[in-house]
């Protein structure tokens, strides 16, 4: 395993713990902590290990294996997302699958 193959397993752990926590989350509520571990509350594990995911990714990026984006395509990657969340969302609405 070469360092760039090391920093994406390390990506898709992170990953895999922000799916964790959602999953949580949508079965005991944001605001539940685990009374085995009291690590947090599920909404403050999901952006803890997002934050993980951040810093993964740059990592990769002071490597160069992976490019940093300009602030602007940052911005203009992240509207996208929303607008498209959005539309999406409406169509649920349409379909009746979401209230
Ligand atoms: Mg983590």
């Amino acid at each position: 395993m070469n360092k760039t193959e090391y920093l994406l397993a390390c990506l898709s752990e992170e990953c895999a713990e922000v799916q964790k926590n959602v999953g949580k989350a949508l079965r005991f509520g944001l605001d539940d902590i685990d009374p085995n571990t009291k690590l947090g509350t599920n909404g403050e594990l999901i952006l803890e290990e997002f934050y993980h995911i951040c810093a993964v990714v740059e990592l990769l990026q002071e490597d160069g294996i992976i490019r940093k984006p300009s602030g602007y395509w940052k911005r203009e990657m992240e509207n996208d997302k929303k607008k498209r969340v959005t539309k999406f969302m409406e169509y649920s609405k349409q379909k009746g699958t979401l209230k």
